[in-house]
């Protein structure tokens, strides 16, 4: 998606450790009309699946999912949670993941009432980098037999091979912009043809 990769070489910094700073308008500052034009973007892609659930991760997930969710016919947009909370109620499919950017391991939850065998899941994330999030995200629809029907990332970071590896397990992986290298000296982002 030109638009998005655009905004990423206008506005992304390369920071030290491999990450990539888009906090003006995806990370922390919300650009909510280019949320919507991705969002028609993996509507477009997917057209032909039969999704009624969109699953993220809190909490970058949620705006974009929120706003993909009104081009699928307005499924319902569930979250995985980080952390348990007295607010969790019921029986839950738990998972552990490592997060890249806090480099450490996070449970990932979500309540059995939201996700079941009848689902037919998109898949929604920010980042995809190694691919451990979206690793904890399957292991929940594995674990709630729910059909994943596709992936859709808004910046995949290619080099690190995440992305690869999944479409290589046949997962239809939709990443709108995908860097193939960052410079943190130069500051210079490529992405894939
Ligand atoms: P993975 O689990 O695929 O290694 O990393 C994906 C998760 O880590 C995303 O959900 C995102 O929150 C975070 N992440 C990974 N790389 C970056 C990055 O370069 N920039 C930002 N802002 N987040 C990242």
């Amino acid at each position: 998606m030109k638009e998005l990769e655009d905004r990423i070489r206008e506005e992304g910094t390369v920071k030290a450790g491999d990450v990539l700073k888009v906090d003006t308008f995806l990370n922390h500052q919300c650009d909510v009309a280019l949320f919507d034009r991705m969002g028609a973007e993996w509507a477009e892609h997917f057209r032909d699946r039969p999704i009624n659930k969109i699953l993220t991760i809190e909490a970058s997930g949620i705006g974009i999912a929120c706003s993909a969710a009104r081009h699928f016919g307005d499924v319902p947009v569930v979250f995985a949670k980080k952390a348990q909370s007295i607010n969790l109620e019921g029986e839950q499919y738990v998972t552990t993941i490592y997060s890249f950017t806090k480099q450490r391991e996070f449970p990932v939850i979500v309540a059995k009432k939201f996700l079941s065998a009848d689902d037919h899941v998109l898949i929604i994330d920010d980042f995809l980098a190694n691919g451990k999030a979206l690793g904890g995200l399957l292991d929940i629809c594995d674990k709630a037999g729910a059909t994943v029907e596709g992936i859709g990332i808004a910046v995949e970071k290619g080099y690190m091979g995440g992305g690869d590896r999944l479409r290589e397990r046949g997962y239809d992986v939709d990443s709108l912009a995908i860097v193939e290298s960052m410079d943190p000296d130069t500051g210079d982002i490529e992405f894939r043809a």
